[in-house]
């Protein structure tokens, strides 16, 4: 009986390392072993096609954009199928953790916030945040958000909510924001761009990219400098899915090799 005993808690030690290594119990985001994805052969792609050019859906009804092809070249180069399901912005790295999503994919800036929850492939693209003005606007900068004394002007800054454009700017004014109370959230970029045109918020902080496609299709509106620092575009990819950012990666890489994303981005963004 002592014997059984002995083994048994051999056994449970050895169980339980393995378990370690193997992540038992945890959400790999996968159905069968052999595959890397959710579903054997599909490759589902989160995003929010509200932020072009890098997702939209297009004048067809179909998604378009620089993600949105690039993902379609990734899932080629994998003999996957791609399904890109269009969602809020803030639900997608949830999403991609709970292991609904393969890959999120939205110009989605790397954090150290983000990285808690998710993997981020190599960086495929750069953004920084602009400042969308209606044209002649008082606001010229984002110091003219400020008052001489350096409080906040009575403005309201829209954002897309769980943005970088929203963390960066509802964070304190020491913290180089402008403070919450300052900032309307919207669901998407279009609709704070919208509340812009209709006179409701003051000024909208969004990825240049994006910024310059609002621009060219509202009328009345400009662009500021860009405020904050330079913002890097990955893949999201589930914490316990090693296979898939690995083979991710390596597509990413004979795609631009192949001078595939630079293709893609030129026909998307002409400067
Ligand atoms: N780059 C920004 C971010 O990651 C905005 C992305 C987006 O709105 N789709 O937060």
């Amino acid at each position: 009986m002592k014997k059984f005993t002995k083994v048994l808690a051999i056994l449970m030690v050895i169980t339980m390392t393995a378990c370690l290594f193997a992540s038992c119990g945890a959400n790999t985001g996968k159905e069968k072993s052999d595959s890397i994805t959710i579903t054997e052969g599909k490759l589902v792609m989160a995003t929010n096609a509200s932020f072009p050019p890098y997702e939209f859906v297009g004048d067809d009804g179909e998604f378009a954009g620089i993600d949105v092809e690039i993902a379609g070249l990734i899932a080629e180069k994998l003999g996957l199928e791609l399904e890109i399901v269009d969602t809020e912005f803030g639900s997608i790295i949830g999403g991609v953790q709970g292991g609904k999503y393969d890959i999120g994919m939205a110009g989605m800036t790397v954090t150290e916030e983000r990285k808690k929850s998710v993997n981020f492939s190599d960086s495929y693209a750069t953004g920084v945040q602009a400042i969308i003005v209606p044209e002649g606007s008082d606001i010229t900068s984002f110091d003219d958000f400020f008052n001489e004394d350096g409080s906040v002007k009575d403005i309201k800054i829209g954002v897309q909510q769980d943005t970088t454009g929203d963390i960066y700017v509802s964070d304190t004014v020491e913290n180089g924001g402008v403070g919450a109370d300052h900032v309307i959230q919207y669901k998407t970029g279009n609709d704070a761009v919208q509340a812009l045109v209709a006179g409701k918020v003051n000024a909208v902080i969004i990825d240049n990219e994006p910024a310059k496609s609002y621009v060219a299709s509202n009328e009345g509106l400009t662009i500021l400098d860009a405020v904050y620092t330079e913002e890097h575009y990955a893949i999201a990819v589930n914490l316990d899915n090693a296979a898939l950012l690995e083979a991710i990666n390596n597509a990413l890489a004979e795609l631009t090799q192949e001078g595939k994303i630079a293709e893609v981005v030129g026909k998307y963004i002409s400067d």
